[in-house]
Order: structure tokens, then sequence, then C-alpha cells
């Protein structure tokens, strides 16, 4: 068998997409399942189009999802080859020249089939297909004719790539028989639709993957997420990278569009949080409390390595991105912090000023802030002014969090530690009292 060798040849007018990234995933998980080579392969060739900027964005992309290349390639530093294969059509009379561009001749007649491995028998219409320019009067190739010339030279096995090039199959083949040169395998991915079932696009909110980053998902979620976008392996949801080498074959490619969901984006993010190595997962929330401007990355440091560890392994439980793990973790940080509305009522009560003050002064006399001294040192308090503990948690914690969902009260406070926490409570009780006379 002959090793097999796939490419993912973006065009560098923009950004790296949903569906570009899925397409680069298929072809490099074919590749690390068959221990074939996978190719980069930038197509650059319309100049005006393509820009230095998208190809460093592309190769960005392909970095953090952790996509390597073999081989890498810039179509536009094969100009020269695309030409003379241009002059060899024309001298076959497969191609001629007019207003100084190139054209394919395109029999008038007959048929061309694509034999796909996922769609199967696809017939064109010769006649249907129209003569088509494959140098431009610049001299830079087009596409169809670049991709053909390029994937032939560079031994692609597979051609593995979305749907809506199938109509671009057939010029390629028969561009193929007539420089004489053998056929690679096509495989058509199904389309990607957004959740009212049309084409997937900028208006159901498909962002580049670098947005996504920016948005707290981890590549491991990502990369989890696009397989499952047209290709199944039972019911099973949740792939390693491992996982996915180890599976991925083009028969589990189903045939039918595959539904970009965002919500089970959310999911699968929250399952690799949770699974997140918590090293890695401090520093990233770190990294995101310095992004989302909470905190600067001097106070990031001053937290210690000990207190982010413990805040991300906490507030990973109930938030499904970096970003809004982000935000859960204000309360470190020595800032007021606005009560929610949600909040309202709840703390619409004099009658809690004097148990917020209360507990504070046993926080503040209290030596061991770990949860457990915590806890100790404000049920004592609560003993003492015979009360239930659920009589004042929500107050506190949405003292103390500025939130009304956070995790364990006593984690949180031993998190805050003594000096926010005995502040924001004696804050909150002056306040309450105020509104209670007035
Ligand atoms: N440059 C083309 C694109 O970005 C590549 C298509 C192909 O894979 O042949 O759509």
């Amino acid at each position: 068998m002959t090793e097999v060798r796939v490419r993912f040849a973006p065009s560098p007018t923009g950004y790296l997409h949903v569906g570009g990234a899925r397409t680069a995933l298929f072809n490099w998980l074919y590749a690390r399942h068959h221990g074939g080579t996978f190719i980069l392969r930038i197509e650059d060739t319309d100049r005006t189009r393509s820009t230095e900027e998208a190809i460093e964005q592309i190769l960005e992309s392909m970095h953090w999802l952790g996509l390597d290349w073999d081989e890498f390639y810039r179509q536009t530093d094969r100009l020269e080859v695309h030409r003379r294969a241009a002059q060899e059509l024309l001298k076959k009379g497969a191609a001629y020249e007019h207003e100084g561009a190139v054209w394919f001749r395109v029999p008038k007649s007959g048929v061309t089939v694509v034999e796909d491995l996922l769609l199967g028998r696809v017939e064109f219409q010769n006649p249907e297909l129209k003569d088509l320019v494959i140098l431009r009067s610049d001299g830079t190739p087009t596409y169809n004719f670049a991709c053909v010339v390029d994937d032939s030279d560079m031994g692609v096995t597979h051609v593995i790539r979305g749907d809506d090039h199938l109509n671009n199959t057939p010029k390629q083949i028969l561009i193929y028989r007539a420089l004489g040169r053998e056929l690679p395998k096509f495989a058509h991915l199904p389309m990607i639709l957004g959740p009212d079932k049309t084409k997937l696009s900028k208006r159901h909110g498909a962002v580049s993957v670098l947005e996504y980053r920016r948005r707290g998902f981890l590549p491991e979620a990502l990369i989890n997420f696009f397989a499952r976008l047209g290709w199944s392996h039972g019911d099973q949801e949740i792939f390693s990278r491992e996982e996915l080498i180890e599976l991925f074959d083009l028969p589990g490619v189903g045939k039918s569009a595959a539904v970009f969901d965002e919500q089970k984006l959310l999911w699968i993010n929250h399952e690799w949080l949770r699974r997140a190595d918590l090293e890695r997962l401090a520093k990233l929330l770190g990294e995101f409390i310095v992004q989302e401007g909470i905190a600067t990355p001097e106070e990031v440091a001053g937290l210690g390595e000990g207190k982010l560890r413990r805040a991300a392994e906490l507030l990973r439980e109930r938030n499904k991105t970096l970003v809004a793990m982000a935000h859960a973790a204000a309360f470190l940080f020595p800032r007021e912090l606005p009560w929610p509305e949600e909040a309202g009522e709840l703390l619409a009560k004099k009658e809690l000023a004097e148990p917020l003050e209360e507990i504070a002064a046993a926080l503040e006399a209290c030596e061991d802030f770990s949860p457990q001294g915590v806890e100790q040192a404000v049920r004592g308090a609560l003993e003492r002014l015979e009360l239930p503990l659920k009589a004042v948690a929500q107050a506190v914690r949405v003292a103390i969090t500025g939130r009304t969902v956070s995790p364990g009260l006593f984690d949180v406070i031993s998190l805050a530690g003594m000096e926010l926490t005995v502040a924001r409570l004696r804050a909150a009780a002056r306040r309450l009292g105020e509104k209670g006379e007035g």
C-alpha cells in the first residue's frame, strides 16, 4: 500500500474559521491514523486577496490547536512550476491563450465522473462545465490549476475537503487527465450548518479559531468539537486527541450535514476544563484574569500559586469557559464588587447587619484560615447568635463574592483571605443597616 499523503490547503484571505479548522483536523487525523504525511500548503496565488497577516493567523491557529505539519509549501514559491505546466497544456492543445490569459479547454461533450469516497459516484455533464482560466494575464495560476499541479507534484493520495468544492472536482479531474497525471482519491466532507439549518456563516457567530481561544475555550475542547462535526464513533461525545488518532477514519464520516451547536461546544469545553491538569489551568486562569482586565499581572502573581490553583479547581466546577472562570475569580482581588440585581431582595434585610458584624469579628479573630478553620469560626458565631447557617449564607456569599452563585462558602472565605472577607462583611453590614433605616 502506498503511504497516505494528505494536505490542508487554505487560501490566506481571512482567519481560520470553523469550516477550515474542521478540514485541517480531518486531514491531520487521517494522516496520523494511517502513519502518513500531513502537508500544509498556503494557496496564496491570488495576490489581490491574500495577506501575510492571514497566513500568520492560520499558522498560529494551527499551532494552538496542535495540528503540526510534516511539510510546508507556499504556492507562490512554485509559480515557475505552474507556468511550465500551463505551457505543456498549450503545447498539447488542451489550453489556449485569450486576452493575455491562458484558458483550459473543457471537452464539449461527455461526462466526467467523480468517484467520491464519501458521496459515491457523482456525474457532471462536460458541456455544463465552462472553459476556465488557468493562468491570469499577470501570469499567476488560478486555484483549480495550481491545486492540481501541486497535489500531483506533492504526491497527495487523498484530497479531503469541504463539499463546497465538489463542483471544482470535475474540472480538476479534466486537468489531471490533460496533464497525463494520476488522480488522487477524493473525499468531500459534509457541509456545516448553523442551528437554523442554513449554511454556517458569520451570522451564526461562526468565529475564528483564535477568537475561540480569546473566549476561553481549550484547544482540546475545540479539537473534540470539530471532530464531531461530521464524524462519529457510536454515541461517544468526549474524545482525547490520542483517541481520535486511534479511531478516526473516513468510514466514520457521515453523509448528512453537521450542525454547529454552540451549547454543545460549551458543554464539551466544560468537560475538558474539568479534566485539565491543575497547574496548567491555574496558569491559564491567571492569564485570563489579566486579559479580562480583572487584575494586573502583579496582582495575580501576588496571589501565589497555591491560591490560584485552588481557585482554578473550585471555579471550573460551575464555569464553562476560562473567561467565565476569570470573572468569577474577581473576589480574590481588593475591589469593590457591585452586588448583582438578583441579590436585591435578599440583602434588603436590616436584621442581617448584626450577624454579618458578628461573623466578621469571629473571622478577624480566626487564626486558621483554612476552609475548616473558617467554618469553625463561622459556626461558632452562628451558635452564639442562635441562627442556622442558611439564614445568613447567601448574604455572606454576596458580600464576599458579589455573586449569588459561587463555590462552597468556606472555600470562598478561605480563598478571599481574612482582610478582604472582614472588610467586605463589614461594608455589607453597614449597607444593610443604612437600608433598613432609610
Ligand atoms: N484554497 C482552497 C480553499 O481554501 C483549497 C481547496 C482544496 O482543498 O482544494 O478553499
